[in-house]
């Protein structure tokens, strides 16, 4: 049975008996809207932990004045019975102003990783990112963290930042979970009509291609990104924002694939924008 709980003393209390008795503590942070990639992250920390919490709260300050904030898909009664079925234990569903009362003030920024990538069109992004898992991270005190890799600009930030504030959690990468034909599951696949929806697996098409032409010895970034334009050029709906090969550290462009990089993009299809990434190792 799934206990949902939507205040932070309310966790808190869940958490402290769980811990009492001597279990480990797994959490899974989400938006909602559960699909096979969020379900693939909480049968994960099902089976490495206890107690499995999973949030799902869309965060609204992650969100900027132009973006989908209003209509991001919600439907809890879905959710829940999915995480259930997922093996969760205890869902925490706040209303934004249980995470952010009046007057709230404090928000935690990693410096310069939060620029790049996604960061350059979607300023502030990642301060609410980090600063709602900081929250969750403290209220819960997990053991381990889930987080997939699609949001890999994502994982790099909050590993900083657990590592920046001495956050004792461990962190679990997870794969990216795709649809049959390759595109990344999303939430956000939700919004593409049925012609953008045919040509959004050009994305990891393209990242595919990057990742042959590395494992066929190709170093040369330029000649990577040639390679990974072909097949973007086939999504005529979609507009390129970036592509990106960088070091998985500071996520700083990199001229030649040596040790490990991700190749990272982003793209619009009509309002809908969709990101994709491979790490790859030269
Ligand atoms: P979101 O609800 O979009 O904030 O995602 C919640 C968590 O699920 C994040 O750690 C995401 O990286 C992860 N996630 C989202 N989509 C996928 C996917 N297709 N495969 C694996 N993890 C995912």
């Amino acid at each position: 049975m799934i206990s949902s709980v939507a205040t932070i003393a309310g966790l808190r209390e869940k958490v402290a008996d769980a811990r009492m008795a001597g279990k480990a503590v797994g959490l899974v942070p989400t938006m909602g809207a559960l699909h096979e990639g969020h379900l693939s992250l909480m049968r994960r920390a099902r089976s490495e932990n206890d107690l499995v919490v999973a949030s799902i709260f869309v965060n609204p300050p992650q969100f900027g004045p132009t973006e989908d904030l209003q209509r991001y898909p919600r439907d809890l009664a879905r959710d829940l019975a999915l995480a259930a079925g997922a093996g969760v234990d205890v869902s925490f569903c706040p209303e934004p102003d249980e995470m952010y009362p009046p007057g709230f003030a404090t928000w935690v920024e990693v410096e310069g990783l939060g620029e790049r990538l996604c960061g350059a069109s979607r300023p502030r992004h990642f301060r609410a990112v980090t600063t709602v898992v900081a929250k969750l991270l403290d209220v819960c005190q997990p053991d381990r963290a889930y987080f997939g890799l699609k949001d890999a600009q994502q994982f790099v930030i909050i590993r900083r930042m657990v590592q920046d504030l001495n956050i004792p959690v461990e962190l679990v990468g997870c794969p990216t979970v795709r649809e049959a034909d390759g595109l990344a599951m999303s939430s956000r696949n939700l919004y593409l009509t049925p012609d953008e929806r045919a040509q959004a697996p050009a994305l990891y098409r393209a990242l595919q291609a990057a990742e042959a032409a590395v494992a066929g010895g190709v170093r040369d970034v330029s000649e990577i990104k040639r390679e990974m334009n072909e097949f973007l050029a086939q999504a005529t709906l979609g507009d390129v924002e970036y592509v990106e090969v960088v070091g998985t550290d500071g996520l700083l462009p990199v001229a030649r694939v040596e040790g490990e990089c991700l190749i990272a993009l982003a793209a619009r299809f009509g309002g809908t924008r969709l990101i994709d990434n491979v790490f790859v190792r030269g």
